[in-house]
């Protein structure tokens, strides 16, 4: 399963990350989906494409003052797909 790693520091073409919301575009053929992923959300720990599902962004956020790493900011995110 082939898989591509994005710090929050650099600037991608196809994925844009900003505080604790990122967007990917779904790298599987012939889907091409845009969807948002972020910390705050229970499960934010991965989300599939809302498409095809063939694809899955996995976050590490910053861990917070109150504790834990819900809606954090993201240090980095990771897409692995079919
Ligand atoms: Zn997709």
């Amino acid at each position: 399963m082939p898989s591509k790693k994005y710090h929050c520091d650099d600037k991608y073409d196809e994925v844009d990350i900003h505080g604790n919301n990122a967007a990917f575009l779904c790298p599987v053929e012939n889907c091409g989906k845009v969807f948002i992923v972020n910390t705050t959300s229970m499960d934010f720990s991965s989300k599939k494409c809302p498409k095809c599902g063939k694809s899955r962004v996995t976050l590490l956020p910053k861990e917070s003052k109150k504790g834990g790493a819900q809606g954090g900011k993201i240090l980095e995110a990771t897409i692995e797909w079919d």
